[in-house]
This record gives C-alpha cells, sequence and structure tokens, in this order.
C-alpha cells in the first residue's frame, strides 16, 4: 500500500516546485504502467504520481488526470481529435523525412503507430536538441490540433501534429528491437498513441478516479505530518466516485478538490444544471416472473419503455440566482423565461438537433419552476394520428442545425425522472417522490410534453396486460423500477439492478439485444458483388481495453443499405487488425479488410454460444482454453448514432448473457458502473 506511506516517491527525478511538469514524468508513469497488467499497481504508481504533481505544481493536475485518461476536455464540450491513422502516418512521414510508403510498410509489421513513430525518429538524425515538453503544452498543442475547424483542416492538423512530435523526445533505442521492445517512456509513442484515441496501457479511467482519491488523502495527511488510515482512504474514494458521477467533470472537481479537501468535496460539487450526468441504465430480464423474483417484498413501478432518443434536458430561469454553467461551448440556449441544453445519452450537445424541444418548454414548465434537470425520451411524433412513430423515424432527422421551420419529423418529449428541481439536487429522493415532485412541476402539452405511462400494479397479470398495451402504443416494452427506499434512489452511470427492462420481442430470447462495434468486413459475393456482403463485429473489454470478435453478421440489411455502408466503411479501413483487436489468429477467421472501430450496430441473435473462432469473454466463460462466445444467427436492428465504441456492450455482459440462457439468475450484488 504505496498510498499509505507518505514517504514514497514517484522515481522521475523532481523538477523545480511551481515549474510546469515535464512531460516525460508523465511518460516515465506511463511507462511503468505498461510494464504490468496488476490493477493495485497500476494504481500504485498513477496515485504516487498523481501525488508528486500536487505536491510540486498543483496547477497541472488538472490536464496530467486529462491525459492519463486520454481527454481533452469533458464530453460534454463535444471536443474530439477525429484523426485517422492516415493523417497520423502522414505526419510521422513528414516530420522525421520518410517516405509515406516506408512508414505504411512499418506500421504493417509492426502494428502500432505509436512504436513506428518511435521508429521513425530513432533513424532520424537529431539536429537540435528539442526544448522539453511539458504537459500543459502537451495539453494545449493537443487541444490546438482538436479544434482546427474550416477549410484546409486536415492539413493544419498535420502541421500540429508535425510540429508537436518533432518537439518530443522520442528515446533512442535504435538497438532495441522495437517489434518486440514496448518502446520504453517515449513521448512521441504516447503522443501518437493519444492522437488515435488509445493509451494501450489498460489504464482504465475509473482505475484514474481512484488513484486520484488515493493521492488526494495521501497528500493531506502529509501536510498535516500523518499517514491516512484505511478507513480515510476508503471514505476518500466513496467521495470522489460519487461526486464525478453526479458532476462528471475534472474542470470543476479538481480546483475544488484543491481549494477545500476530499472530505469537503460534496459540499461544493454537486449535480448541477449545465453539466450532464451520466444517465442511470437499466439491467435485461427476459421473463416477467424473473422481475417478481428480483423484487419481491418490495414496491415497483412500469413505465412503458419509449423507443426514440435519451435527452437530458437543463434548464436555469432568468430570473433565479442560478446559472447555467458557462463551461459548455454553447453555454445554453435560449428556452421560454430561461436558458436551457439538452443531452444525449452519451453526453453529447442535442441542442442543436432539438431546437423545437427549446422553442416549446415554456409551454410545458410551470410558473413556478426555477431550474431543473429532467431525464427523458424523445420520440417521433405522428401529429394527425396522434401517436407515437417508430424510432426509424426519428434517426431521419437532420444532427445538427436544425432550424425550427424545417422540422419535418416531429417529436414529443416523454419524461420519466427528474433529477434536480429549483436549486437542489433530488437524486437521493426516492422514485416516489421524484415523480410526484415531477408532476407537480410540468404540465403535459399534448405532442409536446407528456409523462411516461406508468402503472404501480404489482400483479403478474396486470404487467402482463401493461406489457401488451405498451406493445400497442409502439413502444419497446416496459422500463420496471424500484418505487421506495433508498434502493429507489436515482444511481447516475450504473447499470442497476433497481431499473429493469423487459422488451417485447426477448421475452423468448437471450434477454437483450447487442450493440456491437464493426470491425471488419467481408466482400460481398452474387448479387451483393461490389459491397460488403458480412461483417465482423466485436464488443468490449473496458478492463483490457480491447475489443473482442463475437460473430460475422449478414442477416438484416437492405440492398441499399449495403450500399451505403460500403461507402462509409472504405473510408475507414485500416491495413491491419489494430493491436487491441483480439481475434483468432486463424487464417481462415480473418476478414477482408479490417476497419477503424467507430460503429456501434445494435443486433439481436438467437442464442450464444462458445467457438474457437471468436474472443468475446474469453477470460470469464473459458480462462484456460480459447474459446470465446459467439452469437448464433444474429441480425442486424440499426445503426446506435448515440453510442460510441467503448459503450458497447461489454465483454462482461456478453458472459452474463451466456450464463443466463441457461437459467433465469437470481444473482445479487451491487449495481456495476457501465460507462467506465
Ligand atoms: P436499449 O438499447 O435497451 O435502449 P441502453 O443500453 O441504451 O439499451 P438501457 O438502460 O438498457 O439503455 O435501457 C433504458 C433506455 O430506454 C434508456 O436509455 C432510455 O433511452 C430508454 N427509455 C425509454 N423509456 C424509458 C423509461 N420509461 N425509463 C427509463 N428509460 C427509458
Amino acid at each position: 500500500q504505496a498510498v499509505l506511506k507518505s514517504t514514497t516517491k514517484h522515481p522521475y527525478p523532481d523538477w523545480e516546485p511551481g515549474a510546469p511538469v515535464p512531460y516525460a514524468a508523465l511518460c516515465e508513469t506511463f511507462s511503468l504502467i505498461e510494464l504490468t497488467t496488476k490493477r493495485l499497481i497500476i494504481m500504485e504508481h498513477c496515485s504516487l504520481f498523481l501525488r508528486q504533481v500536487m505536491r510540486l505544481t498543483p496547477d497541472d493536475l488538472l490536464p496530467t488526470v486529462l491525459l492519463m485518461i486520454n481527454k481533452l476536455a469533458p464530453d460534454y464540450a463535444g471536443i474530439e481529435l477525429g484523426i485517422g491513422e492516415s493523417l497520423i502516418m502522414k505526419a510521422i512521414g513528414d516530420s522525421t523525412g520518410r517516405q509515406m510508403s516506408v512508414v505504411k510498410q512499418d506500421q504493417k509489421e509492426i502494428g502500432d503507430l505509436g512504436l513506428v513513430a518511435v521508429k521513425s525518429r530513432a533513424t532520424q538524425p537529431t539536429m537540435f536538441k528539442p526544448k522539453p515538453l511539458t504537459i500543459r503544452g502537451v495539453h494545449k498543442a493537443l487541444m490546438d490540433i482538436a479544434t482546427v475547424a474550416g477549410q484546409g483542416a486536415q492539413g493544419r492538423k498535420v502541421d500540429l501534429i508535425k510540429r508537436l512530435l518533432s518537439s518530443s523526445d522520442a528515446t533512442n533505442r535504435s538497438k532495441v528491437d522495437i517489434t518486440k521492445d514496448k518502446g520504453g517512456p517515449s513521448e512521441a509513442k504516447f503522443i501518437v498513441r493519444f492522437l488515435e484515441g488509445k493509451l494501450r496501457l489498460g489504464l482504465a479511467e475509473k482505475t484514474v478516479l481512484v488513484s486520484l482519491a488515493q493521492a488526494v488523502i495521501a497528500y493531506e495527511a502529509e501536510k498535516k505530518g500523518k499517514v491516512p488510515s484505511i478507513s480515510d482512504i476508503e471514505k476518500a474514494e466513496s467521495i470522489l466516485k460519487t461526486v464525478y458521477s453526479e458532476l462528471p467533470s475534472y474542470d470543476v472537481i479538481i480546483p475544488a478538490m484543491m481549494e477545500y479537501g476530499i472530505m469537503e468535496l460534496r459540499e461544493h460539487c454537486k449535480l448541477r444544471p449545465g453539466v450532464p450526468l451520466k444517465p442511470m441504465l437499466a439491467k435485461p430480464t427476459k421473463a416477467i416472473t424473473e422481475v417478481l423474483d428480483r423484487f419481491e417484498g418490495q414496491t415497483f413501478t412500469c413505465e412503458y419503455k419509449y423507443d426514440g432518443e435519451r435527452a437530458q434536458i437543463h434548464y436555469v430561469a432568468k430570473d433565479s440566482k442560478e446559472q447555467l454553467s458557462q463551461s459548455l461551448p454553447s453555454a445554453g440556449k435560449q428556452a421560454g423565461r430561461g436558458v436551457a441544453s439538452i443531452f444525449s445519452r452519451n453526453s453529447e450537445d442535442l441542442s442543436k438537433k432539438y431546437p423545437d424541444i427549446l422553442a416549446k418548454l415554456h409551454t410545458w414548465v410551470k410558473e413556478d419552476t426555477s431550474s431543473f434537470v429532467l431525464d427523458c425520451e424523445s420520440v417521433a411524433w405522428d401529429v394527425t394520428e396522434k401517436k407515437v412513430l417508430p424510432f426509424q423515424q426519428l434517426m431521419t432527422r437532420k444532427k445538427k442545425d436544425v432550424k425550427v421551420e424545417d422540422v419535418k419529423v416531429k417529436v414529443c418529449v416523454f419524461a420519466f425522472d427528474l433529477l434536480y428541481l429549483n436549486g437542489k439536487a433530488v437524486v437521493e429522493k426516492p422514485l416516489r417522490e421524484r415523480r410526484e415532485l415531477l408532476h407537480k412541476s410540468f404540465q403535459p402539452v399534448e405532442g409536446e410534453f407528456a409523462f411516461a405511462t406508468s402503472m404501480d400494479g404489482q400483479e403478474l397479470d396486470e404487467i402482463q396486460s401493461f406489457l401488451d398495451e405498451s406493445v400497442k402504443a409502439s413502444c419497446e416494452g416496459l422500463m420496471v423500477k424500484m418505487l421506495d427506499g433508498t434502493e429507489s434512489g436515482y444511481e447516475p452511470s450504473k447499470r442497476s439492478r433497481n431499473w429493469l427492462k423487459i422488451k417485447k420481442d426477448y421475452l423468448s430470447g437471450i434477454g437483450d439485444s447487442l450493440d456491437l462495434v464493426v470491425v471488419g468486413a467481408y466482400h460481398g459475393k452474387g448479387k451483393r458483388t461490389g459491397s460488403y456482403g458480412s461483417f465482423l463485429l466485436a464488443c468490449y473489454n473496458p478492463s483490457s481495453d480491447t475489443y473482442e470478435t463475437v460473430c460475422n453478421i449478414g442477416t438484416g440489411f437492405s440492398e441499399a443499405m449495403l450500399d451505403e455502408l460500403h461507402k462509409t466503411l472504405s473510408e475507414i479501413v485500416i491495413d491491419r487488425p489494430k493491436p487491441f483487436y483480439a481475434h483468432s489468429s486463424g487464417s481462415q477467421h480473418q476478414p477482408d479488410v479490417w476497419l477503424e472501430p467507430r460503429y456501434v450496430w445494435e443486433v439481436k441473435t438467437a442464442d450464444l454460444t462458445l467457438s474457437p473462432r471468436y474472443k468475446a469473454g474469453m477470460h470469464e466463460v473459458d480462462p484456460a482454453g480459447d474459446k470465446g462466445i459467439s452469437l448464433r444467427f444474429p441480425r442486424f436492428i440499426k445503426v446506435r448514432d448515440d453510442k460510441k465504441p467503448a459503450e458497447a456492450t461489454s465483454s462482461r455482459q456478453v458472459a452474463e448473457m451466456y450464463r443466463k440462457q441457461e437459467s433465469v439468475t437470481k444473482s445479487k450484488g451491487p449495481a456495476v458502473d457501465d460507462d467506465f
């Protein structure tokens, strides 16, 4: 427990107190982490380094944490690097005077652009020693790269990457066999990997969060000449986890933590309008009886599960003392008597997609409601028939810069939860109370705003007929939620056992559809010649940060769709599988082309089976062997634009579904964080 020993130091030599933290110190930490797969050791390296930053240059703590989690800003700021492999290869070639073809060949052989950069730098004569990079400098340079826009943006991005790579230290390892060596603490390697969006260190975001809590509690104790107790460490971890789940913004949390101390953090960092929180999610079930078993002896409520897009609406009235967080790029849009923002399931800003919701908001917010955060589903609405339309209709809406007068597909907002009201978070209140507040503070307006239809009956046949009604009303099925007691509080970012979903079409199937990442494709034959005929899909393993293959899919696509997919996917073809793809090595199992991990598809399956061809959940179901889980008779349902690859169904979830096939589990245990 290094964190307990107040004298333990990070191995990198100290820098001047107050001086910018050298980027090399972070790379040294990364390369120590790279040498292990043990989470505790990873955490130790992380927290020792963070503690050193707190001691010497606390101003750099924020960019340090951001670079550790491979982010430049909170998700809701909408800042993405959006740089493909070929752009990075061009920058590596240009900055080291090597031909693109040589760089490509290296990438083919080595398969890790980070190491290709190291190799390229190692063979380049050094004309001058560049000024050492600093963490804040690298963060700023990466931010500049991400925010380049307009004409010629790609070219300017390459120039900026070139400049950054030229000032980086590649650590001359020319004597080392780069294909076997991990490349050491080279700055160029980690810059390139950051640009690719994968540091490949097995450093999960949650590990960084816990390490940060450990670092700060040790640092605070050290200032008093003490060592923190185990219970203090645990308390610090729990505080930081809770605070982050309600206010997922290191930009706000880190300065407050340094100013007030970790134990006081909850007082200063609370859920606030303008900063989207990660939504609470549901566990799948495949029978009403499973729901009854789970909630035995407790009250629950059933709601329609609308098939639209999740929308978290944040609002502050102009005349209230509060302000919508100004850290947003859009900083909220004018809406009725106030300012509002709408966020997706991913915390992306949807305000530009739904100006029609913002324009009508004043009709459904009651006079005395001064601020709120609402959890809702925005659903396509048939104005003539006055009913819900299928999800596919919603997908035809433009995503950006929508003008109210051009809106063809109208939406109705179905509100199912209230997280914040009139200056106070209400997440800890029981659902029954939150629902009462919701009904008191808003008024339904036909075709524009409604409360999710609910039913509090607890009997099997009541639930069955409510499920039938929901299907008739074009919904996906039911959400069943704990209604009373502390367990019925809103749990941000958790896939919780206190929310269960029953989907109409999986009552006899495996329990849920899966959201999978497209990682490869096969050329079509016969009628499908000229486009791709089938695809290789993978689930995501957050603990190893890898994509594990799970099936080939060729069913559920129309001809037109295949043509369209051929166009979009051709743009993200890569020469070889990413090193973080886990797939069988058998030559007969390789797809014709490999793809960047970018698109998530929803897929249904008849059942799950074990196969040596795929690797999904292998460590869970067949750790000693070589069989992963695979889908039988998979069928394409839709593209999930609202999910990023790292939000695809996880290997653990696939393994859970596989185990559940045999018996309906009644597994108890805490909810798991879904979004880490
Ligand atoms: P799915 O593909 O089933 O939407 P998911 O992983 O996106 O899966 P889940 O938590 O599993 O999300 O299912 C809940 C989703 O259902 C929410 O994200 C929300 O968009 C939608 N939804 C529709 N009606 C409700 C409701 N009454 N309560 C909660 N969520 C609802």
